[in-house]
């Protein structure tokens, strides 16, 4: 018996260093540690407090988007923000991080990815969030957000919250970045498959590129003029926020934009899927 109590004495606390070490690399590595659950292991699915589900249902319904769902395609959507927030890193930089911004941050992720099914935006690593826009070496001037090369998305909380207020004018800080680390992912971690697409789309808006390069800014803002790079970002925020103006101006871009995201924004009735029958050529 007092064998017994001296092997427990010894193993109970080298039990108990054991899981607090398990529990730090777990929260060190978490999101690392989800990226692979939900990518290799199937896991889809996540569960959040009562509590803490109904705040992000409340913030979901101060989005467009989101409130033209149907109560299954709602689901689907708040599920997918949940596993964004989780698995994705978060670093506020002169901002408290709360759950509200990473909702909103996660819901430009998910509003983008939504009719794909690998909808994780595996080139995003590090999400730096600031109160408003902030200097850049690297641009050499005051950047409302950017997307590095390297996975790093740095993102100003006034514009980003801005971007949703109004829904329907094309600027939507979170569209825009999330839709350069679509591409970056397209191009160096995933979604190989949209690769043909992603260039069906650089043929069919060539021309229009030229012309607002030319400075027409009827209806593409000159911020498209920049680069090819720009001129995607700025045509999905006016993808989603003025499909209406963009698919009866630009058919061929808004159906080859339809084809890449697997959604048509027009169709808000039934869950942005495409009915039409699309074609870039058109
Ligand atoms: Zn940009």
């Amino acid at each position: 018996m007092k064998e017994y109590s001296s092997i427990l004495a010894a193993v109970i606390p080298v039990l108990i260093l054991s899981l607090l070490l398990l529990y730090a690399i777990y929260y060190s590595y978490m999101d690392i540690i989800y990226f692979f659950l939900f990518r290799y292991a199937g896991l889809s699915r996540i569960k959040f407090s009562s509590q803490k589900e109904n705040f992000i249902v409340s913030e979901l319904q101060k989005i467009r988007f989101y409130n033209n769902l149907s109560t299954k395609g709602k689901k689907f959507f708040l599920n997918r923000v949940m596993v964004f927030m989780l698995s994705k890193k978060f670093f506020g930089d002169g901002i408290k991080l709360s759950d509200e911004i990473k909702i909103y941050i996660a819901a430009s992720a998910v509003q983008i990815t939504f009719r794909i099914r690998r909808f994780y935006i595996d080139h995003i690593h590090l999400i730096r969030v600031f109160p408003t826009s902030v200097y850049s070496r690297l641009a050499q001037h005051l950047v409302k957000g950017l997307t590095t090369g390297a996975g790093v998305m740095w993102l100003s909380w006034d514009n980003i919250r801005e971007g949703f207020q109004f829904p329907d004018d094309g600027i939507n800080l979170g569209i825009h970045e999330m839709a350069h680390a679509f591409k970056l992912t397209i191009q160096n971690d995933g979604y190989h498959h949209l690769k043909n697409e992603f260039d069906d789309w650089m043929l069919a808006s060539q021309a229009t590129f030229m012309k607002v390069q030319e400075g027409d800014y009827s209806f593409f803002r000159k911020y498209g003029s920049t680069n090819r790079d720009e001129f995607f970002a700025v045509s999905v925020e006016c993808f989603f926020e003025q499909p209406e103006i963009f698919a009866n101006n630009y058919p061929s871009e808004y159906n080859s934009l339809c084809l890449l995201f697997n959604q048509d924004p027009l169709n808000s009735s039934n869950d942005y899927r495409i009915e039409r029958n699309y074609n870039t050529s058109l």
